[in-house]
């Protein structure tokens, strides 16, 4: 039967693919006796071979994607599966008890995991995850269950899930994955904001996609629209295939504009940046035509990797994307860890509203230690390129004192180490918290640019948690309480003579970027795939036009009236 689902549009395209359901899987192990032990050691045998299998694919393939160093994870796992100790005494459990290899298999295997988790060494103890992780696969198969596993996908897919954490997005192979769908999640989600980095059409805050659809289901997923169709008609696939041609053809228009200046109609110059998560991006933003990087979010260096990124990995990772843009201006964030964003070796305190608790700078704040590591990186990649460092989560004018005193402690080491760094890097904050945005007379005066990151300003001045699709109509990026403190932001930036960027989600919707350069905003910062149409819309208008345009959504009363205010302006010329 046809059936349509609603969510909520959270990366441009059309794919049209047989469902891969990726879920967490809940493994039903009792103590059931066997009563055939020579079958229940073959059983086993079996499925420490299948998996030992699963694993050299899954090494193999993250050499290639990602690098040998990453590779090595799974190599430590294949040789847990082999351990001739825990096969043993699994082994001897099912001999003695006559229980089943499933119930003995996770018995042995987590003895062994919490023997690792009582050691002395932070090493060693990690190793208890890994002992469960693999555990997990022989077990499954024991079970005859099938383990959703993303590593494993060989056929091209839409991805359906509850959730995505960024590190589930980040893990999807573009080959074989066309697309994502999700039961939660807003616009401004990270697996959202990854998907339109990934260049993946994705749609978000279903609710119920999970209960409509089982595997292989043929689904249509219009990341336009926000709309899912499932098991469609021929008819109905036809009418998408020429959705997605026209789409794509507009986007062939757009794509003209990638070796053109940004300027508007009557000539004035914007600058139109990008957002990345990894220097692999980089090869996006000069496909797309970025004139720099206006946030590069570093925590995705933390998040792929399991133990905190060391000052000379961070350090060649900066690098990296500095010397590849070539004097480009290239923001680097701090670590922005905590909201959504979590790091498996950072034990953190369960928190009631983890968007407004202990995250980025208050924790780089209290945690100076790796604060340090990566201020230091920062400073020695600075001599590569035009770099500008940015702290997140900023509120008060302390925070930035505090952060600023130990980035000049960072230098005052690397001087008396005789360690190559830059003494002329700029440094800068986000402005995502209402009470800076309101203060920003004072911060101008003590850093060198701000950028507005509206995906979180506009969950705190709406009151509006970003991830919950139930308070999504909230999200109002045209509301003109929101344009109004933008317009304070950058009116107090000019006043000091530094400038104002913004990377959030806004700066790249088509609705708000010509409101946002008729307020005077410098610099657009957004996922690479929105460059050129927004590159192209600029085109088309003139700055007097923005000016005019922003001063009457000014005045009016809702998000509403400023889209169809602003639309129909757009259609107009
Ligand atoms: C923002 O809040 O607008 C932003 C760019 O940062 P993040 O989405 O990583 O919180
Ligand atoms: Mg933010």
């Amino acid at each position: 039967m046809l059936m349509k689902i609603k969510g909520i549009a959270a990366s441009d395209g059309i794919a049209i693919n047989k469902v891969f359901r990726l879920e967490a899987v809940i493994l039903n192990i009792t103590d059931a006796k066997v009563t055939n032990v020579e079958q229940e050691l073959k059983k086993l045998n079996n499925a420490i071979a299948v998996s030992v299998t699963e694993l050299k694919v899954i090494r193999d393939k993250t050499a290639i994607k990602l690098d040998e160093e990453h590779a090595m994870i799974f190599d430590a796992h294949i040789q847990i599966a082999e351990d001739p100790e825990i096969a043993r005494q699994v082994e001897d459990m099912i001999n003695s008890s006559m229980v089943n290899s499933a119930h003995a298999f996770k018995t042995v295997s987590e003895m062994f995991a919490q023997m690792f988790e009582s050691m002395d060494n932070d090493y060693m103890k990690e190793r208890a995850a890994d002992v469960r992780d693999v555990a997990r696969r022989i077990i499954a198969h024991l079970l005859g269950v099938a383990l959703s596993d993303p590593t494993m996908i060989n056929e091209e897919v839409i991805v359906v899930a509850d959730d995505l954490t960024p590190s589930d997005t980040a893990q999807l192979d573009r080959e074989f994955v066309k697309g994502f769908i999700t039961n939660i999640g807003g616009r401004t989600s990270h697996s959202a904001i990854m998907a339109r980095s990934l260049e993946i059409p994705a749609i978000v805050g279903t609710k119920n996609i999970l209960d409509s659809v089982k595997n292989g289901d043929l689904v249509i997923l219009d990341g336009l629209a926000g709309e899912v169709i499932i098991n469609p008609s021929e008819e109905e696939v036809a009418k998408y295939k020429a959705k997605n041609a026209e789409f794509l053809e507009k986007v062939a228009v757009w794509s003209k504009f990638v070796n053109e200046k940004s300027v508007t109609l009557d000539g004035k110059h914007v600058e139109l940046a990008a957002n990345i998560g990894s220097p692999d991006d980089v090869e996006s933003v000069i496909k797309n035509g970025g004139e720099g990087v206006g946030l590069y979010r570093t925590e995705f260096l933390y998040m792929n990797n399991d133990d905190f990124p060391t000052e000379d990995e961070q350090y060649i990772a900066y690098k990296m994307v500095l010397e590849s843009l070539k004097n480009k201006k290239v923001v680097i964030r701090t670590l922005d860890i905590g909201g959504d964003k979590h790091l498996d070796y950072l034990p953190m305190d369960e928190e009631l509203n983890p968007f407004l608790g202990h995250r980025a700078l208050r924790l780089c704040l209290e945690r100076i230690d790796l604060f340090k590591t990566q201020l230091r990186a920062l400073l020695r990649a600075g001599v590569h390129g035009d770099l500008h460092i940015m702290f997140p989560m900023v509120a008060t004018l302390n925070e930035v004192r505090k952060a600023k005193v130990v980035l000049n402690e960072c230098k005052e080491e690397l001087k008396t180490e005789g360690i190559k760094y830059s003494d002329t890097v700029k440094v800068g904050i986000m402005v995502e918290i209402p009470a800076v945005a309101i203060l920003a007379d004072q911060f101008a005066k003590e850093v060198d640019f701000f950028s507005i990151g509206t995906n979180d300003l506009i969950q705190y001045s709406f009151a509006a948690d970003r991830m919950n699709q139930k308070v999504s109509y909230l999200y109002q990026p045209y509301n003109p309480s929101l344009l109004r403190l933008i317009k304070m932001v950058i009116d107090a930036s000019h006043k000091e003579g530094i400038w104002t960027g913004m990377c959030g989600e806004m700066a790249g919707d088509q609705i708000a970027a010509p409101i946002l350069l008729g307020l005077g905003l410098d610099e657009f910062s957004m996922s690479a795939t929105s460059i050129l149409q927004t590159r192209y819309s600029f085109s088309k208008l003139t700055y007097k036009e923005m000016k005019e345009m922003a001063e009457t959504c000014l005045t009016l009363g809702t998000h509403e009236e400023v889209q169809a205010f602003v639309e129909n302006k757009i259609k107009g010329e």
